[in-house]
């Protein structure tokens, strides 16, 4: 259930948008305009002060964006919803937002790349330490928090690794010490775990992922309590200005009527990939947070409604095996990104992770032969013909 008392199958597809209110316009409208007028200047006046509610200018808000931010209000169970211009303008607007120089964020063990790359650069010029944490146990989240420990931030499942990490746990350590716990959902969606039901205070995605669905747009949402987004919403966002275009949210409030089927679908297919995976000779190891022989699998059953639609897996060879299985396969794709309805598949220690120096990347678990797959909507059958094709001309 949603916030809004309904299923999670029905809020995608009704909440945060009334036909009433649009002509009866069954399909929310695109607003493609900048700008709004006002009638009077004393009404623009009002409009500034805050004394009247109204849209402005598109990039303080604008009708098309903002059912897209109720809707994911409601999916994520927040107060609010939050919509930027990339995952990446989410992640930097939530971070510089929550830190002042010379504070400290305590991450999880891995992160998206230029997540990575974020807090590189905000170390080397604001001072803004960070340490990563595998987060196993109270004892080790506890032992990275230091008095000017502003945030914990987590993914997870990990990428392209797919270890699990607790959300509750963290967040109950969290707020021993009053600091906020901010989530990259990007892998999951809410339809498969919802942090903020788990007592973490902001969730932000890669909308351009699951929440669009179908590779045809770049996007990011945040969600949290009101008034943290409202300052956000007036500060690192309007500032710095990375807003969604009106048109990207109409694609994407498309594409959320979909999410719960797709997802199944996802992670159906997902599951059929990861047993044959696992049973092939050149495959060494396989990651996947429905795993139920994996010791995570206790944290997938506890927050996670199924295991999603990403895996990964270590062939036994190493750069150049890996790179010829990715020349070998006839259809799937070798592309970045995840959530599509195309299958695709990456090699994180060249490309999504090649920013993270090679000591990290090991720190992590990144090896150079290790693979990171996004199976799609197409029949498993053949994705998995695919793959196995592309294995056994591995020498
Ligand atoms: C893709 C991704 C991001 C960044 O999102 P963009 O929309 O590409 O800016 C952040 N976190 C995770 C986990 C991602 O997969």
């Amino acid at each position: 259930m949603t916030k809004n008392n309904k299923h999670f199958e029905t809020s995608v597809i009704h909440d945060g948008y009334d036909a009433n209110d649009m002509l009866g316009s069954l399909s929310s409208p695109l607003f493609q305009t900048s700008t709004f007028t006002f009638e009077t200047a004393e009404q623009g006046e009002r409009r500034f002060a805050g004394e009247e509610d109204g849209y402005i200018y598109s990039r303080l808000g604008n009708p098309t964006v903002s059912v897209l931010e109720e809707k994911m209000a409601a999916l994520e169970n927040g107060e609010r919803g939050l919509a930027f211009s990339s995952g990446m303008a989410a992640v930097s607007a939530i971070l510089i937002a929550l830190t002042k120089a010379n504070d400290h964020i305590v991450c999880s063990s891995g992160l998206y790349g230029c997540t990575f790359g974020l807090l590189s650069m905000m170390k080397e010029k604001y001072h803004i330490t960070h340490d990563f944490s595998e987060m196993r146990t109270k004892e080790e989240v506890r032992d990275c928090i230091k008095p000017e420990t502003a945030c914990i931030y987590v993914e997870t499942p990990i990428n392209p690794t797919m270890k699990l990490i607790d959300l509750q746990m963290v967040a109950d350590v969290a707020h021993e010490y009053n600091i906020p716990v901010v989530v990259d959902n990007t892998f999951s969606s809410p339809y498969l775990q919802r942090p903020l039901d788990l007592g973490c205070d902001v969730v932000l995605h890669s909308a351009t992922k699951y929440i669009g669905g179908h590779g045809d747009v770049i996007a990011g949402v945040a969600v949290g309590k009101k008034d943290f987004l409202d300052e956000v919403a007036m500060t690192t966002q309007k500032d710095i200005g990375g807003v969604m275009a009106p048109f990207d949210a109409w694609l994407l409030i498309r594409g959320l009527k979909t999410l719960p089927i797709r997802l199944d679908r996802h992670c159906d297919n997902a599951e059929n990939i990861f047993e044959r995976l696992r049973q092939h000779p050149k495959v060494a190891r396989v990651f996947y947070p429905g795993d139920e022989a994996s010791p995570a699998y206790a944290i997938c059953q506890k927050q996670m409604k199924r295991g999603g639609g990403l895996l990964s897996f270590e062939i036994n060879g190493t750069k150049k095996e890996a790179q010829q299985l990715l020349n070998s396969l006839n259809f799937v794709k070798i592309a970045v990104s995840l959530g599509d309805a195309e299958t695709l598949i990456q090699h994180p220690a060249t490309m999504t992770h090649s920013v993270v120096p090679e000591d990290v990347r090991a720190d992590m678990g990144i090896s150079d032969s290790l693979i990171r797959l996004s199976v799609g909507l197409e029949a498993w059958q053949d994705v998995w013909a695919d793959l196995e094709q592309a294995l056994d001309q591995l020498t």
